[in-house]
């Protein structure tokens, strides 16, 4: 029995591949099936065609050209129903003991024997905090969820990346009062080609108001500080919504025993080939694989990892050592 930690569409690629390959698993889910995905903003588009996002060869086809949110949560949901895939919800790991052909998988709920483990715990969890006074205040969002509750209010919108510019266009739409403060001299090249010159144009015709190599400074309670190339600039302020990213759980990897390297980027140490981490008998897969690098790994290029993973443990099998 092979346990997979994340029921994220990585996690249930890597369960199919398994049970491809005659190999039983249980995926132990913390949330709700593919949490992250739910957890995005209600009307999030997608940046990859839905045939980029298929796993098990389960076909998606979207009625946009991008999918939704909405479909890939109906998508992921058939696609571990047409594999009958055991999956245990809303129950969190906690640790990992025991070693390779003899882990213990230890749960809020209970724990499991397992032969391997594979972590698929994305990325989505926890946000990277900009660490300002007034972050902790009630009216600071590092997770946007739809633009209504927003109109006539002063929002800032923090950062440059898809997740800002969404959000800084939907509040506008909204009828939000939007300000947008990018660290950066410009708006990331990775925002979504359709969109970016949609947000140029709306700061270009003060729509929306940009600051550029611009940070925040303080959050109070009906204001914040910019720290702007003109100085410093106070502005009125009902709502933060800071779009600075998310990182792994570097906690619960270390828990794991999963090695870190000790460069910026903090990735999981783990075998290009096998995925299989320094701890033997555990793998990652998925986004997770990045460390803090979030914007080079994605569904579309990581799926993969379950053909490599399922190919390590059948290989592993098939030379004596137990399902
Ligand atoms: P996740 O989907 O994050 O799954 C990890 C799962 O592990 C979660 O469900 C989590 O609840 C669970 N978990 C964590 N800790 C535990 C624990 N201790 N016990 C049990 N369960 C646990 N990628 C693309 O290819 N194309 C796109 O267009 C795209 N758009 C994106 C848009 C946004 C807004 C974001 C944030 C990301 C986007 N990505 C996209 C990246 C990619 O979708 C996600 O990062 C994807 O969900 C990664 O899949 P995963 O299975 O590796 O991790």
């Amino acid at each position: 029995m092979v346990i997979i930690v994340g029921a994220g569409p990585i996690g249930l690629a890597t369960a199919i591949e398994l049970q491809r390959k005659g190999i039983s698993s249980k995926i132990i889910e913390r949330g709700s099936l593919v949490n992250s995905i739910f957890h995005y903003p209600k009307d999030m588009t997608f940046f990859s065609t839905s045939e980029r996002l298929e796993i098990g060869e389960v076909p998606f086809i979207s009625h946009n050209p991008k999918p939704t949110r909405r479909e890939a949560l109906e998508y992921y949901r058939r696609a571990a129903e047409s594999y009958n895939l055991d999956v245990h919800l809303y129950e969190e790991v906690q640790a990992i003991d025991g070693e390779d052909e003899q882990f213990l998988v230890k749960t809020d709920h209970g724990q499991y024997a397992a032969s391997k483990v594979v972590v698929a715990t994305g990325f989505y969890d926890i946000a990277r905090l900009m660490n300002i006074p007034g972050e902790e205040l009630d009216k600071v969002r590092h997770y946007y969820d739809e633009a209504h509750a927003y109109a006539w209010q002063d929002v800032l919108v923090i950062g440059g990346g898809n997740s800002a510019v969404d959000a800084a266009l939907e509040t506008y739409r909204a009828h939000a009062n939007v300000t947008l403060a990018v660290r950066d001299g410009h708006i990331k090249d990775t925002v979504k080609y359709w969109v970016k010159p949609d947000i140029e144009n709306r700061i270009k015709n003060n729509e929306i108001t940009g600051y550029f190599n611009t940070e925040v400074q303080e959050i109070k309670p009906d204001e914040v500080v910019l720290k702007t190339p003109d100085g410093i600039k106070t502005i009125p302020n009902d709502f933060v919504l800071a779009m600075t990213g998310y990182q792994p759980n570097f906690e619960l990897m270390t828990r794991f025993g999963i090695a870190l390297t000790d460069d910026s980027k903090r990735m999981p140490v783990y075998d290009d080939k096998t995925l299989e981490t320094n701890r033997q008998g555990l793998y990652v897969a998925g986004v997770v694989c990045g460390g803090m690098d979030t914007n080079s790994l994605f569904i579309e290029n990581t799926r993969i990892h379950a053909e490599h993973i399922s190919n390590d443990i059948s290989r592993k099998l098939a030379t004596g050592q137990k399902k």
